[in-house]
């Protein structure tokens, strides 16, 4: 707006330059004073009848209309003038008008002030953002509470559930009772061990959501030391603080989920500098430990543009998962070696077929897998979680309260059909789900690939009642079983 202001008031100039009848006037009349508009220099017998303003100035009914213009879509409340430029409330438009009217009376000349909204106004309009009810030692819902509502979300992983509603329920107590001076009760962070699409990052998802605290959540591989290209480690807060809508007090009782840790582990054998790995492990302890530490605003990394605020992580719960691959030899070694000393020697074999074997992890195994004693140190808590079974996942479709079944049932409830599945045909999903091995993960695709044409042709008939989805439609061997209103 400003550029074409002046490109305008150029164009003004240069007009008048070439104005010869102007010239020829001002000659003709030698004794005439010629009065000039103070802003765009135009003579007055060209512009018509300059308005006098305060400060001895003279303005044409141009210039003055555009400063109008100006002056109303501006927001000026924090401007100074000098007190002789001040010709009214800028702040009022229907004032400034008086004033205005005042100064061009007999002029001729006629101006509006538009009723455009500033920008200003728009913004103190907006409706302010509900802040969610905070977590208080009232609300805090006991462990056997914030398992009963996992349940409702995530299905079998009972042992982590269970772990990690304990482990919640006293950070929280923790953070919020009264401070007692002669027992430091420690930080539970966690560490959630188990295979891809097993529900690490739900349960910790679906625990943020019920408490009503803020969630941040990274990938342990986009983590570098600062100075690396990648995210720094101080980045994690800066997600933390934004998903608390950069309310510093709000994120220092947030959750941080950091996924594929498993990827830090100190690579065996290395002569280099590891800077992706166990260097990152060292930069995590003072944030798992906690610690005032410098946070930008809105980037990954601190730069000289970027704000910086303290954000102090003493009450930040941090949570760690990772599949840990093989993880589970190392454990199986562990375990032989201890039998193999003792009288009864065990077979070799035994802990092949024991599927409860990563149940039974200890730091030690941690550590042999490379992860460093400091930071294992700083993560009481470990629970392990099972990988899903074909039963798991035929269940994960339609049992929990946003099952992927349930969403479509409502879906195609709006247009008054009824979807069911066979029990064959979830068990058939939930099969090729498995042969996919990333857990959970493989559901909704598969899913969606089978119900796109569902979707796409029932809405077609208004006579259709019901679909039912059988195990013949998903091997391909015939359509779904489709009933006419008023059959079923
Ligand atoms: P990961 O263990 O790799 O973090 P996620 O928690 O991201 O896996 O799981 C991916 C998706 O699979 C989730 O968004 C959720 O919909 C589903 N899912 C995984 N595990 C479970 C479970 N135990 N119960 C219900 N849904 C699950």
């Amino acid at each position: 707006m400003e550029d074409n202001n002046i490109k305008d008031n150029d164009e003004l100039l240069e007009e008048v330059g070439t104005d010869e009848k102007a010239q020829e006037e001002t000659e003709e009349t030698p004794t005439k004073k010629i009065r000039y508009c103070s802003i765009c220099r135009r003579p007055e017998n060209r512009v018509g009848r300059l308005l006098e303003v305060p400060g001895g100035m003279f303005v044409c009914p141009d210039c003055m209309q555009r400063t109008m213009d100006m002056v109303n879509k501006s927001d000026f409340s924090n401007m100074t003038l000098p007190p002789n430029m001040i010709v009214g409330n800028m702040d009022d438009p229907e004032e400034l008008m008086k004033e205005i009217e005042k100064l061009t009376k007999g002029s001729g000349a006629t101006f509006k002030i538009d009723p455009v909204k500033k920008p200003a106004d728009h913004k103190a309009k907006e409706k302010p953002k509900k802040k969610e009810p905070e977590l208080t030692l009232k609300t805090l819902p006991a462990p056997h509470v914030i398992k009963a509502q996992l349940d409702e979300y995530v299905i079998g992983q009972d042992r982590a559930k269970k772990a990690i509603a304990v482990a919640v329920y006293n950070h929280y107590k923790r953070i919020l009772a009264p401070v007692n001076p002669d027992v430091e009760i420690q930080k539970s962070n966690i560490l959630m061990i188990g295979p891809t699409g097993c529900g690490k990052t739900y349960i910790v998802q679906t625990l943020a959501k019920m408490l009503k605290v803020p969630l941040a959540i990274a990938d342990a591989t986009s983590l570098t030391e600062a100075g690396y290209i990648g995210d720094d480690i101080e980045s994690v807060l800066s997600k933390l603080l934004a998903a608390s809508g950069d309310d510093v007090e709000t994120a220092e009782k947030g959750i941080v989920f950091i996924d594929e840790i498993d990827k830090l582990a100190k690579k065996k054998n290395a002569n280099s500098r590891d800077v992706s790995g166990e260097s990152v492990q060292q930069g995590l302890l003072k944030l798992l430990e906690g610690s005032v530490v410098e946070v930008p605003v809105g980037a990954n990394s601190k730069n000289a543009m970027v704000p910086l605020v303290n954000v102090n992580t003493k009450n930040i719960l941090f949570i760690v998962g990772g599949a840990f691959p093989d993880l589970e030899d190392i454990i199986k070694k562990r375990l032989l070696k201890k039998s193999s000393i003792g009288f009864g020697a065990e077979l070799k074999d035994e802990y092949d077929h024991d599927t409860t074997i990563l149940s039974k992890v200890t730091t030690e195994d941690l550590r042999a897998f490379g992860m460093i004693p400091e930071f294992l140190g700083r993560l009481p808590i470990i629970t392990t979680l099972e990988a899903m079974s074909e039963n798991m996942l035929a269940k994960i479709l339609k049992e929990p309260k946003n099952a992927i079944i349930k969403q479509y049932e409502a879906l195609l409830a709006l247009d008054e059909v009824k979807l069911e599945f066979t029990d064959e045909a979830l068990e058939i999903i939930a099969k090729k789900a498995m042969e996919k091995d990333i857990g959970a993960r493989a559901l909704r695709a598969i899913i969606e690939e089978y119900m796109l044409d569902i979707m796409y042709e029932i809405p077609k008939d208004p006579n259709i009642g019901k679909v039912t989805i059988t195990a013949d439609y998903l091997e391909h061997k015939g359509g779904p079983l489709i009933e006419v209103r008023g059959q079923f």
